[in-house]
């Protein structure tokens, strides 16, 4: 398709901005334009394609089940559906699941889900959710309104009530929560505002002040869940368990999925009626995030994790790299003159798709990636990197 760029700008509303690529095709982890030209990809659609592309056992299955039936609605129980939720609740260490299709979907549910809980028990006293400075929570109103960044606001008013914004410290936590709130929602890495960590002490000092005063743990596991840090939930290498987690791109390993993962305190809080999704649950989409979750056994997770730190420290030791953060095959680099989005664009030239976050370049590879593919993405970038005075 020669003007691909012409139809978009004439038919497709511009809430994006995008690389001039045509994406035709993937298989492993490389994708290919409509010219045939071959790209690394370390941006795995932005940590969906968790077991990068044409993974066989995740076309067999998505195929069969689209041979088999395609959608059932939420009024009737499938197979898939059912095989997922105890697969998901019992790695998770939860209680129940809900199905949406996306993140913010599954955030909305978690919140709902809070707010429920603070109103059979504390009747409208408790409304508030204190959420972090420099979070991203998703693009619906709500949950724009509960990621704390001003610059995605500002153009939306009336936003939707009832979120207090902290910064990432156990005095701030403190200032901006009460007697009204209700519950506490973290990412353990802020992905979209530029993969910072969390410091785990902080993490903890949170969970304990949300035990004391029975509000609730929420954490946004959107991007960094489903094996992307090295373990099946980010939130375990921080030595919490929340009562709810939100889950999303990577689950469905390429399929729109969101899931909301309800612990003990909320187990009952949704009733019939309470809450709901046309798609939820759909059975292709499960068969496909059942072989995501079979992939990621605990040697599988180790090996994300093995590799995430390899590609860490190599990245740390390329030229005008001054910082590198994340955990297993999330990592964002910071580098001392250049932005993220240059890098990204000189990188897209030469062959390898990156991602940035905030001034930062970004990585999410496909969890599958080699490690003699991660040294040949590595070399494209050391190459665009060491010749920088020159471009
Ligand atoms: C991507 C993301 C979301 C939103 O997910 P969508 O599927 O785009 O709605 C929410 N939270 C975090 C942490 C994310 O990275």
């Amino acid at each position: 398709m020669k003007n691909f760029k012409e139809i978009d700008d004439q038919y497709v509303a511009h809430s994006y901005a995008r690389f001039p690529v045509l994406i035709q095709s993937g298989k492993g982890v490389y994708v290919y334009d409509d010219e045939g030209k071959k790209y690394i990809d370390f941006t795995s659609g932005i940590g969906v394609n968790s077991l990068g592309y044409q993974y066989e056992a995740w076309v067999q299955a998505v195929r069969e089940q689209a041979g088999t039936i395609a959608h059932t609605s939420n009024l009737f129980y499938n197979e898939p559906m059912l095989e997922l939720a105890e697969k998901l609740v019992t790695r998770a260490g939860m209680k129940k699941v809900f199905f949406g299709n996306s993140g913010a979907e599954a955030n909305e549910a978690i919140i709902k889900a809070a707010r429920k809980y603070a109103n059979d028990h504390y009747h409208g006293r408790r409304t508030e959710i204190c959420t972090l400075n420099n979070s991203f929570h998703g693009r619906t109103m709500e949950t724009l309104s509960a990621t704390g960044q001003e610059v995605f606001h500002q153009d939306f008013f009336p936003m939707p009530t009832g979120f207090q914004y902290a910064d990432p410290n156990l005095e701030d936590v403190k200032a901006k929560t009460n007697e009204h709130t209700a519950a506490i929602l973290l990412e353990m890495i802020q992905g979209e505002g530029g993969v910072v960590p969390l410091d785990p002490k902080f993490v903890q000092d949170v969970a304990d002040l949300c035990k004391e005063n029975d509000w609730l743990l929420m954490v946004d596991e959107v991007q960094t869940g489903i094996g992307r840090c090295g373990t099946f939930f980010a939130y375990e290498q921080f030595g919490i368990q929340p009562d709810l987690v939100s889950s999303a791109k990577g689950l469905g390993g390429g399929l729109p999925i969101g899931a909301a993962l309800i612990g003990e305190k909320c187990e009952d809080v949704f009733q019939p009626g309470d809450h709901g999704s046309t798609f939820g649950g759909n059975p292709i989409v499960c068969a496909g995030a059942n072989v995501v979750i079979d992939t990621l056994t605990p040697a599988f997770l180790d090996e994300v994790k093995e590799k995430g730190d390899y590609l860490k420290s190599e990245l740390s030791k390329l030229p005008h790299v001054v910082q590198v953060d994340g955990l297993g095959m999330m990592l964002g680099v910071q580098f001392d003159e250049m932005k993220g989005i240059d890098v990204v664009n000189a990188c897209l030239k030469k062959g390898a798709l990156f991602l940035t976050a905030k001034d930062r370049l970004r990585l999410l590879p496909p969890l599958v990636m080699t490690k003699a593919e991660i040294d040949e993405g590595l070399n494209i970038l050391k190459d665009v990197l060491s010749h920088w005075e020159e471009a």
